[in-house]
């Protein structure tokens, strides 16, 4: 363990110092040990990221006060209760009646849960969220506006899983266009939607270059060799 913790201490290091002002580097804990988030805690990395709700809790209790967590994977209706009173960030709302949920277990802990709007990008059937033109039409559809216990805070998005790059990086430029619209359209008057979350352990360069700022990355911090 002892090793393993140096190798997730140096690559999260060498990871930060990479990346620009302003975006923010989430350590992708899934399927990793208590002990491996706690090397990555110890070398100064506060937000981490996990895609199942049990993962998240157990975590959240096993180690710092202070770690903003963030929910990254597909979310169940009925698992939101247990991750309501302290997650930092939903990166995976995937329909209005998601946000709708969402918004009804932050009223029962008093909070305004800040989420993100997951969009379809990848060539993949296999993925989550609003196509484009869906995100679009909930957004006009304007019933989010009575939901007071959540705060949509931005987009988050996922690139093919494919060699090509000149694909991702068409993709990651569509969300970024896409970001920027929703900005102007339904945000214009406040500063709350401010998050463009792409990018992964393969082409977390290219989406910072595309506009990302928060980025997610897992393998490349905590893969064993
Ligand atoms: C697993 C996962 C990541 C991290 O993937 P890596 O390729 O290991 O960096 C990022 N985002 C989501 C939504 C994931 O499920």
């Amino acid at each position: 363990m002892k090793q393993y913790s140096n190798i997730i201490a140096e690559r999260i290091e060498k990871i930060s110092a990479t990346l620009p002002q302003g975006v923010t580097l989430i350590a992708v804990s899934k399927y990793h040990p208590v002990e491996a988030v706690a090397a990555a805690y110890a070398a100064g990395q506060r937000h981490f990221g996990e895609s199942k709700a049990q993962d998240l809790v157990k975590k959240h209790e096993a180690l710092p006060e202070d770690i903003f967590w963030h929910f990254i994977g597909h979310l169940q209706s009925n698992k939101i209760k247990y991750i309501a009173p302290f997650i930092h960030l939903i990166h995976s709302i995937d329909s209005l009646r998601l946000l709708q949920e969402v918004n009804k277990q932050g009223a029962k802990v008093g909070r305004k849960i800040p989420c993100l709007l997951q969009i379809h990008i990848a060539q993949e059937e296999t993925k989550f969220g609003f196509t484009p033109q869906e995100c679009i039409n909930m957004l006009a559809a304007g019933e989010w506006r009575a939901l007071d216990n959540i705060e949509i805070r931005g987009l988050m998005c996922m690139a093919s899983n494919t060699d090509d790059e000149q694909q991702i990086r068409a993709e990651f430029a569509t969300v970024n266009k896409l970001f920027h619209t929703i900005k102007e359209r339904f945000f214009a008057e406040s500063e709350q939607f401010s998050v463009l979350s792409a990018g992964m352990s393969d082409d977390y360069p290219i989406a910072i270059e595309e506009g990302s700022n928060h980025v997610r990355v897992g393998s490349a911090i905590f893969a064993m060799e």
